[in-house]
């Protein structure tokens, strides 16, 4: 049985630096390896099993769809692709909606949709796009030039032209960047996950959304992390008070099958016409069957619990010794520790506990619906490793 490691070892190109635990089967946030050992899961698989594993309502959604119709490509209409799309615009206020497959693919269409209005609009040389030092927005040529990390860009130029970044919480030198290039967008995650789960303040994002506004460039909000529900809103720009032109999301949406989306606002809702944008499985029933059955439960009262669950892992955290610092929303939290975060996160899963890291802290994404009794089970060994370790 071990013997998967190994063929995963020889066959599997070598892009990602596996824990050394194999995983079989789960059930809602507990899952199993080979052995039948038992983890708490307290990162769903980077937020994206939002009501975790083979939870029995989302297997209803997707059973049903499965069994009916698995894919048609975008030449005709489906039932769950509608739906999904009516309900994102009715909960959001946005208008149109665009299917990808990934969050690399939902922010390549938000750029697209930018570059096009600027280009249609103001010119064709209003492309730059900003966006802020130290964010995320994907793998491919384009979002990793987007994205504000050096280390994802060596090796890899030239990356696609055209993108300048700025540090978080200076408005200053983004109204200069503004005074002195020809701009399309800025694009922005409220709370920057793979960058160590930071928050971008209220007085910031509100006054970038406001220049945004005079200088006419769009404001596109980066919620492939955020979004879903994982702040305590369906939307974490719905904790600003800000109304973002472009909204790209993917990870929770799904809940556990790859499905991106672009909510696209009123002003932008005819930029897109035939041919400008496609995806083979962008849209497929099965993903927005699923995506459907995740957003139809993100109600008050979810969203409600996502807060409490919040709160508690923040009082747990705050006052630990050991812990400098706790930041984040709802649930998604970074606790930057003195000890090192990667051992912290190794010793956790020797005691069955699943936790991310993000820079140099652990990160916590689980499912919405972790029962309370596993989240305090997990959040007692994390404090008691941390403690361990932090001495
Ligand atoms: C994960 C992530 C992406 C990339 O999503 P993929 O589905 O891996 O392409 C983009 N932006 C943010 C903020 C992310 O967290």
């Amino acid at each position: 049985m071990n013997d998967i490691k190994s063929i995963d070892k020889e066959y599997i190109a070598g892009t990602y630096n596996r824990f050394d635990l194999q995983l079989v089967s789960g059930k809602g946030s507990i899952l199993y390896d080979e052995t039948g050992k038992s983890y708490i899961d307290m990162g769903s698989g980077i937020g994206v099993t939002a009501f975790g594993t083979a939870d029995e309502e989302w297997k209803a959604a997707v059973n049903e769809q499965i069994s009916k119709l698995q894919h048609t490509s975008n030449l005709y209409y489906t039932q769950p692709c509608a739906l999904l799309a009516k309900t994102l615009c009715e909960r959001t206020g946005m208008s149109k909606v665009f299917f990808s497959n990934s969050g690399a693919e939902a922010n390549e269409c938000a750029i697209k949709i930018a570059r096009k209005y600027a280009s249609k609009n103001k010119g064709a040389d209003y492309f730059n796009i900003i966006t802020i030092e130290n964010s995320f927005h994907g793998r491919t040529l384009t979002t990793l030039a987007a994205t504000g990390q050096a280390h994802y860009h060596e090796l890899f130029n030239p990356l696609t032209p055209g993108f300048i970044h700025t540090p978080a919480e200076d408005i200053e030198t983004l109204k200069v960047i503004l005074a002195e290039n020809k701009c399309a967008a800025i694009m922005v995650e409220c709370i920057q996950g793979e960058g160590g789960v930071i928050p971008l303040s209220k007085d910031y994002l509100e006054g970038v959304a406001k220049l945004a506004k005079k200088h006419d460039i769009l404001l596109i909000i980066d919620e492939v992390q955020t979004g879903n529900g994982r702040t305590g809103e369906l939307y974490a720009y719905m904790n600003y008070d800000i109304s973002p032109d472009l909204v790209s999301t993917a990870k929770g949406l799904g809940g556990g099958l790859p499905i991106g989306a672009v909510l696209i606002n009123e002003k932008l809702q005819n930029i897109l016409g035939f041919g400008d944008h496609g995806s083979t499985y962008g849209g497929n029933p099965v993903c927005c069957a699923a995506a459907l059955s995740v957003i139809n439960r993100i109600d008050e009262k979810l969203l409600c619990e996502v807060k409490e669950k919040s709160q508690f892992i923040f009082d747990a955290f705050e006052n630990l010794k050991g812990v400098e610092s706790v930041t984040g929303m709802g649930l998604m939290v970074g606790i930057k520790t003195t000890a090192n975060s990667a051992e912290i996160v190794k010793e956790c899963i020797n005691k069955g506990v699943l936790c991310l890291t993000a820079k140099d802290k652990i990160r916590l994404l689980p499912a919405l619906n972790i029962p309370m009794k596993e989240l305090e089970k997990a959040v007692n060994i994390i404090k008691e490793t941390i403690e361990e370790r932090c001495n």
